[in-house]
């Protein structure tokens, strides 16, 4: 697996230290507050726990599932994986993310629990914020901004640290860009075989 990365972006030590910063930004902001984290996954669930463990705030967690990639590229379509959402109602929502990059997934989740940016009162929520680990410089096809970001990046196709390639990568403990050779492996292995 380790021969597949061409560089890595973030090491562990670097991600958990930029961790540490949001951390105490966070616990300083939301002091006080009833707090909802809502993680999406799969691609933030080691942000989620890295980051999470770094906040000495009580606070609850939720998850919601999604899919937009297909390969290398956004399908510009949200996939909800499942129907129920959480309670929203007098509760200060941060919405967890891996990466923000087109801004379809953000901007989905946000209108399907609260309707839209103008609307956080449409799920009785106090506030509305989110973070991510990750926000690459592209123009967004969705006006959308993320309110705590750990590093900003370069319109590169990244993995590790939760994000996958074809649902392989996530474990890897960095953030890194693969070889040209294990992108082209992994669009071999996914391409529909045709019958002769
Ligand atoms: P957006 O909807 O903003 O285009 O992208 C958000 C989702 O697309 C992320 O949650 C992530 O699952 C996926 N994504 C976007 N850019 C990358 C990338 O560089 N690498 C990986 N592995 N996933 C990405
Ligand atoms: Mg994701």
């Amino acid at each position: 697996m380790l021969d597949d990365i061409r560089k890595v972006l973030f090491h562990e030590s670097t991600i958990l230290s930029r961790l540490d910063e949001l951390a105490h930004e966070l616990t300083t902001d939301y002091r006080g507050k009833d707090l909802t984290v809502i993680a999406i996954l799969n691609g933030s669930f080691v942000f989620m726990a890295d980051l999470l463990r770094r906040v000495p705030l009580p606070l609850q967690v939720d998850c919601l599932s999604v899919s937009s990639y297909h390969g290398t590229q956004t399908t510009g379509l949200v996939n909800f994986r499942q129907n129920g959402v959480a309670d929203l109602r007098n509760r200060h929502v941060l919405l967890l993310d891996d990466i923000l990059d087109s801004g379809h997934t953000l901007h989905a989740i946000r209108e399907r629990l609260c309707g839209g940016e103008d609307a956080p009162g449409g799920c009785g929520a106090l506030s509305f914020r989110t973070c991510v680990l990750l926000r690459k410089n592209v123009e967004r096809a969705r006006e959308v901004d993320a309110d705590y970001v750990a590093f900003d990046i370069p319109n590169e196709f990244v993995v590790g640290y939760g994000l996958d390639y074809n649902e392989n990568y996530r474990n890897l403990p960095f953030v890194g860009v693969l070889t040209e050779a294990a992108i082209l492996r992994g669009m071999r292995a996914v391409e529909p075989t045709h019958s002769p």
